[in-house]
């Protein structure tokens, strides 16, 4: 049996911390021994940058390469074996060819299921499967929405992460009721918060009323620190760059709490009478 877990990671809000959230929970996961595939698809590429991949066109490959060999086909014809991180997770690469394959997907039969094929071609190697998306809900994002078991949604403590809270969870809704029936939102993740300011109490409050009876709010909250910021540009994990600081604290307490929301779901799936 394949228990490996498909996790897309996303908001359309840009910059709330999804691909640092990719990288380090994904390390964190490779740390307590699981085997993780991280999926870039976003065309700003930035999650194979913040692997420490910072020459594109030296990639021998990308996640468009297999986009486009699954609508030219019709199903997954060329292997392409995905890079090895020195981080302890595989990659598979994304970089600006993606764009264009949001643009080609508009016209495709299934358009929103390509990536299912591939993920589901490799699931079997894996305990989970992390998929960064970038910033808006089009054709990408869908795709990731189709090829996904969970939604992770890291988002800002601020009013108008707050509201676009409802368009990405209506989305959701709309994608498992016509799409995906199996897809689950494991929860909100805070990002960047700084726990100390008045602000920060307050719409972390707002967020947890209006949504927690709705969604699962996870317990785990990252705080901010340039010593993330500056994680990302270095091309390493906040374990490598600043294993003892804060930051690398709360992405180790997250993967703990999405291992246990696993095995909670898991569960629930097979005794039904809780
Ligand atoms: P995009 O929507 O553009 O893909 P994103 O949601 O993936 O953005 P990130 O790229 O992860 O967001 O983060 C945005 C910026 O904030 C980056 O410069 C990153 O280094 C920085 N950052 C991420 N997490 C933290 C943190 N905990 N503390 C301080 N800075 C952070
Ligand atoms: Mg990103």
């Amino acid at each position: 049996m394949n228990n490996c877990k498909v996790i897309a990671i996303t908001n359309q809000k840009g910059g709330v911390g999804k691909t640092t959230t990719t990288v380090n929970l994904g390390v964190g996961l490779a740390k307590q021994g699981k085997k993780v595939l991280l999926l870039d698809l976003d065309p700003q590429g930035s999650l194979t940058l913040s692997l420490g991949f910072d020459q594109p066109k030296t990639l021998e490959y990308t996640l468009s390469d297999i986009f486009t060999d699954i609508i030219k086909n019709g199903k997954l014809v060329l292997s392409h074996e995905p890079l090895h991180s020195k981080e302890g997770v595989d990659l598979m690469p994304g970089s600006i060819s993606l764009s264009g394959i949001e643009v080609m997907l508009v016209n495709e039969m299934s358009r929103e299921q390509i990536l299912k094929v591939y993920v589901d071609s490799i699931r079997s190697q894996y305990d989970y499967v992390l998929i960064d998306c970038m910033p808006s809900l089009g054709m990408l994002t869908l795709n990731a929405l189709c090829a996904a078991d969970s939604v992770l949604i890291p988002t800002q403590p601020e009013y108008l992460s707050a509201k676009g809270l409802e368009q990405l969870v209506w989305t959701i809704n709309r994608v498992k009721q016509r799409m995906n029936p199996r897809l689950s939102i494991d929860g909100i993740l805070f990002t960047m918060i700084d726990p100390r300011t008045l602000l920060t109490r307050s719409m972390t409050d707002v967020i947890r009323r209006e949504y927690g009876v709705r969604i699962h709010v996870l317990q785990t909250m990252i705080p901010r620190s340039v010593r993330a910021a500056e994680s990302t540009v270095r091309g390493k994990s906040i374990y490598s760059y600043n294993p003892s600081g804060k930051v690398a604290q709360a992405y180790e307490h997250l993967a703990l709490e999405v291992m246990a929301l696993g095995k909670e779901q898991h569960r629930h799936q097979i005794d039904p009478a809780r």
